[in-house]
C-alpha cells in the first residue's frame, strides 16, 4: 500500500493508473477509522481494480465551536486497517497541501442542506462539497464510495454529481452498527462509560419510530419522549423526511433521523424504508 501526502504524487500515481487501464475507486474518510469505512473499502475493493482512500480531517467542513482539534486522528493504525481491507493507497494531505490559498470560488449545497444536520450546522455541507469536489477531481475515480450513515451527506453529493456531470457514481454502502446496535462512529470514542451504555437507545428509537409511521403515527413526540427517558443526551433533531430528496411530503422512501448530543460526542443515525412497509 503506498501512502501519499502530495497533491502532485497522486495526481502522478493517477496518470499511471489510468494509462494502466485500472478502474479506481474512492473512499473518502476523515480517519481513526472503524468498520464502517472498511466496509465501504471492501466494496470498493470488488468493483474497482484500484482503491483509493483519503484521510483527511477537512476544517472546512467543522464550525467554530466545533471538534476540528480534538477530531480523532491515528495514522499508523489507520494504515494497518486500511491496507487490510485492501486499500492501494492512502491520500492523507495537510492542511496546506488540500488548501494552499483561500477558495476565490464557493460552492452552496441546496435545499436538501436545510434540514437535519444542515440546518444545525451551518455551512458543514458547503464544506463538504468543497472537499469532495477536489478528491473527485484529484483521484479521477470512476465510483466513490459513501455510508448511509451520513445520509444527508450521500444526498447532496448525490446532487452534486448528478447537476454538474461529474464523470463518476456514488455508491451507497449500508451502515455497520456495534452488536447493540450503535452505529460505528469515529466520535464513539468520547462517549462516557454510561453514556455508551444509554446509546444504543438512539437505534431502538429509530426502530419505534419506524414502526409509527407504518401505522400511520406521527413518530417525532414518542421518540422524543423515549430518548429524553431513557438517555442523558441532549436531542438536537428529530425528523422524519422524503429520501433522497430531504423534503417533507413522502413520495418513495422515508428517512427517519436524528441527533443527539452527548457531553463530547454529538451522535447521528436514521434509517431508511419504504413507508408502506415494502
Ligand atoms: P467519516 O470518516 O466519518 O467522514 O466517514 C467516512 C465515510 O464513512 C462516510 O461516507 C461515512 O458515511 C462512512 N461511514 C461512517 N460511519 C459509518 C458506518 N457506521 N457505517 C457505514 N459507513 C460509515
Amino acid at each position: 500500500m503506498l501512502i501519499l501526502q502530495t497533491v502532485n504524487e497522486l495526481k502522478e500515481w493517477v496518470r499511471d493508473t489510468k494509462k494502466a487501464g485500472d478502474s479506481i475507486g474512492l473512499v473518502p474518510t476523515m480517519g481513526f477509522l472503524h468498520e464502517g469505512h472498511l466496509s465501504l473499502v471492501k466494496k470498493a475493493k470488488a468493483e474497482n481494480d484500484k482503491v483509493v482512500m483519503s484521510i483527511f480531517v477537512n476544517p472546512a467542513q467543522f464550525g467554530p465551536n466545533e471538534d476540528f482539534d480534538r477530531y480523532p486522528r491515528d495514522l499508523k493504525r489507520d494504515q494497518e486497517l486500511a491496507e487490510g481491507a485492501g486499500t492501494d493507497v492512502i491520500f492523507a494531505p495537510s492542511v496546506e497541501e488540500m488548501y494552499p490559498r483561500e477558495s476565490q470560488i464557493q460552492l452552496t449545497a441546496g435545499a436538501q442542506a436545510d434540514v437535519l444536520c444542515g440546518a444545525k450546522r451551518p455551512g458543514h455541507f458547503d464544506g463538504v462539497l468543497k472537499v469532495v469536489t477536489k478528491l473527485f477531481h484529484l483521484v479521477e475515480a470512476d465510483l466513490a464510495y459513501f455510508g448511509q450513515k451520513d445520509a444527508q451527506q450521500l444526498a447532496i453529493i448525490e446532487s452534486l454529481v448528478e447537476d454538474y456531470n461529474f464523470p463518476m457514481a456514488i455508491r451507497r454502502g449500508e451502515t455497520v452498527r456495534e452488536a447493540d446496535g450503535l452505529a460505528k462512529s469515529s466520535r464513539n470514542v468520547y462517549l462516557s462509560g454510561a453514556e455508551r451504555n444509554e446509546a444504543p437507545h438512539l437505534k431502538k428509537a429509530l426502530e419505534m419510530g419506524k414502526e409509527l409511521v407504518l401505522k400511520g403515527q406521527d413518530p417525532i413526540e414518542p421518540m422524543t419522549k423515549y430518548l429524553t427517558n431513557h438517555t442523558s443526551g441532549v436531542i438536537d433533531y428529530i425528523e422524519l423526511l422524503d429520501y433522497p430528496t430531504l423534503t417533507t411530503t413522502i413520495r418513495q422512501n422515508a428517512i427517519l433521523a436524528l441527533a443527539v448530543k452527548f457531553e463530547k460526542a454529538r451522535l447521528i443515525d436514521n434509517i431508511i424504508f419504504h413507508p408502506k412497509g415494502n
